[in-house]
């Protein structure tokens, strides 16, 4: 350890004296007991674990009573705090442990790891909480103080960015009073460094925190960049006939399929193409209303923009007749239209 890496320690430590938290019922315990709060903790609040780790406690005080309890019995004590994945894993883990290491927490971080519902982090917590081993951890709390005291880029989706996160947290534990210094910086990052409004000015780490520093605490960590989504455009034709417009049925598959709409076509210039091939004649739009209706996808935006074409005579035949329809404006709402299509005819009523 460096000596900025010890001064870091230094400061941590310091600070869990003062204000840490140090009297939480699974604090200087057995492995279960250590093991049990870890779990229950991965996704709930401290406040929230506490009556139910004791409830849990008093019914099951071991591992060999955990493991020969009925997952029945075990869910139900698990009952009200979510995510029944742990509860399974549990009791999963407890046989593990009452079948392959004799009744006893395994104390190597490999063997650790290898139990299920146990990752990096939690393994690196039960070793130090329970065994004063030196393990880095990296829960949602202590990724937010390290991302924000080194401006870490990246979000936690990348592996990169992992990566870097496992390093600093490495770097920064120290040999000694492991389990102090990780309990201080979860500490530190559900009391001070909190996801809003970071309280720096009482933050033992401002010194060392770069967010600080360059006040740029709001960027950081930082998030999954929004992609932007494409942007698609089309040109509906509206051929109208007196009280009458030309509908065109969809394909069955692809967007609105089956659905009545109005014949596309990429641009003005397809529009005579498009006439010739279908009503065999071709008539000029009298206005086009370009973007009339935006329509969000969950992949992509539509613009669509709108020529009003008004026939005086009607086409002698369409092709591909069965997907034409000419109906009158007031019968629209008795077809499926698809909704942007139901709006456009809507704003040019208005
Ligand atoms: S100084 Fe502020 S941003 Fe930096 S670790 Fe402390 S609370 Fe978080």
């Amino acid at each position: 350890m460096d000596a900025s890496a010890a001064s870091f320690a230094t400061r941590v430590l310091g600070w869990y004296q003062r204000y840490g938290r140090r009297s939480l019922p699974w604090q200087r315990q057995n492995a279960y007991r250590v093991w049990l709060s870890e779990i229950m903790l991965q996704q709930t609040q401290v406040a929230t674990v506490i009556p139910y780790y004791q409830n849990f406690i008093t019914r099951f005080p071991n591992i060999k009573s955990l493991a020969e309890a009925s997952i029945d019995d075990v869910l139900q004590h698990w009952q009200g705090l979510g995510y029944y994945a742990r509860a399974r894993n549990l009791h999963k883990t407890a046989q593990i442990i009452r079948d392959r290491h004799g009744g006893r927490f395994p104390r190597t971080i490999d063997a650790v790891e290898a139990l299920p519902g146990i990752g990096r982090s939690t393994a690196g917590a039960i070793l130090s909480f329970a065994f004063a081993q030196s393990w880095p951890i990296l829960d949602g709390n202590v990724k937010r103080v390290l991302a924000r005291c080194f401006r870490v880029q990246g979000w936690y989706g990348q592996s990169a960015t992992m990566q870097q996160l496992w390093y600093l947290s490495e770097s920064v534990t120290p040999g000694e009073n492991t389990a102090d210094f990780n309990q201080a910086m979860m500490d530190i990052g559900s009391m001070v460094c909190v996801k809003s409004r970071p309280k720096c000015e009482i933050c033992p780490l401002k010194k060392f925190c770069g967010s600080y520093i360059h006040h740029s605490q709001a960027l950081f960590p930082q998030k999954k960049p929004v992609k932007a989504k494409p942007h698609k455009t089309t040109l509906m034709l509206l051929h109208r006939h007196g009280e009458q417009v030309l509908l065109w049925r969809r394909p069955p598959s692809g967007i609105w399929g089956g659905l009545w709409s109005l014949p596309e076509v990429d641009d003005e210039d397809a529009i005579k193409l498009w006439q010739q091939s279908f009503l065999s004649m071709s008539h000029p739009p009298g206005t086009i209303q370009e973007n009339a209706i935006r329509h969000q996808f969950t992949h992509y935006s539509l613009d669509i923009s709108i020529a009003i074409i008004e026939l005086e005579r009607l086409p002698r035949k369409i092709s591909d007749s069965d997907n034409y329809l000419w109906v009158d404006i007031d019968a629209l709402e008795n077809h499926g239209l698809p909704t942007p299509v139901r709006k456009l005819f809507a704003s040019l009523q208005e």
